[in-house]
């Protein structure tokens, strides 16, 4: 099955592929021609995504996925959340992201945060289904690590001790990753769809 995965991140794309194994081609919208930023203006993870497979959908009629992701912070009360690409400004910087989260938690103990995501798919019957995906963690007290994207420098997941999600392998990443988990939820529904 063809299936549009609404990102232009190439490790998001090989995330997919691996995921999801044979039997599907993953292809950007970029493949297809569609270029634009496609519109982001719902008030929770879910609208997101839903807005991005539709967007996709009613442009194409072919089947349809997108991600919406949130780190969210205890301490922050939930943000930056739905805001985390903006959450310095509207210029989507990483780095200035992650200062601007490593200032506000100075000197705050509790550092416990989550990242979250939710993928909507829609298949050819045009009904969205969603998948989630948690990945529990803290925020380091300084960036550390080079690889991944985002605010991987900053997030040490339960899972890998003493380990920023920039240290650990893209394998390992994808292992115990939000994403990685929502991922596998949608492939095993299709599996019996
Ligand atoms: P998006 O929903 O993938 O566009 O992500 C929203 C925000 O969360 C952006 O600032 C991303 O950089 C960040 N983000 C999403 N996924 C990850 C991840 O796996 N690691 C680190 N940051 C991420």
């Amino acid at each position: 099955m063809r299936i549009i995965f609404a990102t232009a991140n190439p490790g998001k794309l090989r995330e997919a592929a691996e995921v999801l194994g044979e039997g599907y081609e993953i292809i950007s919208p970029a493949t297809l021609g569609i270029t634009e930023d496609i519109p982001e203006t719902g008030s929770t993870l879910q609208e997101n995504s839903l807005q991005k497979a539709r967007y996709l959908f009613e442009r194409t009629g072919l089947p349809c996925f997108a991600d919406d992701t949130g780190l969210e912070v205890d301490a922050l009360g939930g943000a930056p959340g739905i805001y985390s690409a903006r959450y310095a400004g509207p210029e989507h910087d990483s780095n200035a992201n992650m200062d601007k989260l490593l200032t506000e938690l100075i000197r705050i103990e509790n550092r416990d945060a989550r990242f979250h995501t939710v993928v909507t798919l829609i298949l050819a019957d045009g009904q969205p289904r969603f998948f989630e995906g948690v990945c529990e963690g803290a925020i380091a007290p300084r960036k550390a690590g080079c690889g991944g994207f985002g605010y991987d420098p900053v997030f040490l997941p339960d899972a890998y001790p003493g380990r920023t999600l920039a240290e650990v392998s893209e394998e390992e990443k994808n292992a115990v990753s939000h994403r990685g988990r929502a991922l596998r939820a949608m492939a095993d529904w299709l599996k019996s769809y």
